[in-house]
């Protein structure tokens, strides 16, 4: 298997100083340090390009991983305040 270690965004970006051209629709970006602009792009606009890999370095905010945490504590929640109430009587 040939991957890299760097984040996968690159095979789908090229960079030329402060910006990358997306190898897909050739949209121009300003690159700022890090991945997350391509790889939001490459979500938005381009989720067959997608993989596991860089959904999972993908900050939070913009995977909805965040609506899953809170449902998660929304389902959890209820039960430990049950648990509360039964330990107590
Ligand atoms: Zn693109």
């Amino acid at each position: 298997m040939k991957r890299a270690k760097r984040s996968t965004v690159w095979d789908h970006f090229d960079r030329k100083g402060e910006e990358v051209t997306c190898k897909i629709c050739h949209t121009v970006l300003k690159y700022s340090s890090s991945t997350s602009t391509m790889q939001y792009h490459l979500r938005t606009k381009h989720p067959q390009a997608s993989s596991d890999e860089w959904q999972q370095t993908l900050p939070s905010m913009l995977t909805g991983r965040r609506c899953d945490a809170r449902r998660s504590e929304e389902i959890t929640e209820p039960l430990m305040i049950q648990k509360q109430k039964l330990t107590s009587i």
